[in-house]
């Protein structure tokens, strides 16, 4: 499949923080969901970015974002943790549909990270043999929290998105050679429910922020292939 008009990672991120932008502000745009588009997009799809977030209902990527039919590629699931079908959809996105950019997003007060700090640190175990095999998934960021940071829920939310970023590269060829490439970049990024607000907390790949990064410091980065991390806030004070 060509792309007319192909983005780079640096320009996806823009159009996706453009829209995010507009829908903090109450002026969204609305694009991409008329009858037109969805008529031109009945035999092809050429989404501009994947976007891997938490499923909680307040995070509806289109709306969000601003974005219509056709813009993104989206898998959500509990959490946001990684798993081999969340692996493969990404890798499809990649390599079939030629995505440059792939946004992890996490949010605050989020449901699957609280589960899995209660179960550690509470020793509440939810119900569900799969709730229970998920929310291993974000044990890690427990683990490393009590080890390197403050213990807090807030704390292993961050440091789950992190892991997540960096894993979902270094766990996949396709993907790590994409970005080697700098075809694709990756991006953690976490979202206010109060405000609407996007926050950029970790990068993988050229993703044209490195002044940025370097004036937000910079922290070392475990995957080999992993080129550029920030704690840049997108929205500051949005
Ligand atoms: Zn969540």
């Amino acid at each position: 499949m060509t792309h007319d008009h192909q983005l780079t990672p640096s320009e996806a991120w823009q159009r996706m923080r453009e829209g995010n932008e507009r829908f903090i502000d109450g002026s969204p745009e609305h694009p991409h969901q008329d009858v037109e588009r969805r008529s031109i997009l009945a035999n092809q799809q050429t989404p501009f970015a994947a976007l891997f977030g938490c499923a909680d209902s307040r995070l509806a990527a289109e709306i969000i974002f601003d974005a219509g039919l056709g813009d993104l590629f989206v898998i959500r699931n509990a959490g946001q943790v990684i798993d081999t079908t969340t692996l493969a959809s990404l890798e499809y996105a990649v390599s079939a549909l030629e995505v440059p950019l792939i946004v992890v997003l996490a949010h605050d007060s989020c449901g699957a990270v609280q589960a899995a700090f209660d179960a550690d640190v509470n020793k509440q175990v939810p119900d569900g043999f799969y709730v229970r095999d998920l929310i291993t998934r974000i044990h890690p960021a427990i683990v490393e929290s009590k080890r390197e940071g403050s213990g807090t829920v807030e704390d292993v939310a961050e440091r789950h998105l992190r892991q997540t970023t960096r894993e979902l590269v270094s766990h996949s060829e396709l993907i790590s050679d994409a970005v080697d490439a700098g075809r694709v970049a990756v991006i953690g990024v976490n979202y206010q429910l109060v405000d609407g607000a996007v926050h950029e907390v970790v990068t993988v790949g050229d993703i044209g922020l490195n002044a940025a990064a370097s004036a937000g410091g910079v922290d070392p980065v475990p995957a080999a292939r992993a080129v550029a991390e920030s704690d840049t806030a997108i929205h500051p004070t949005a």
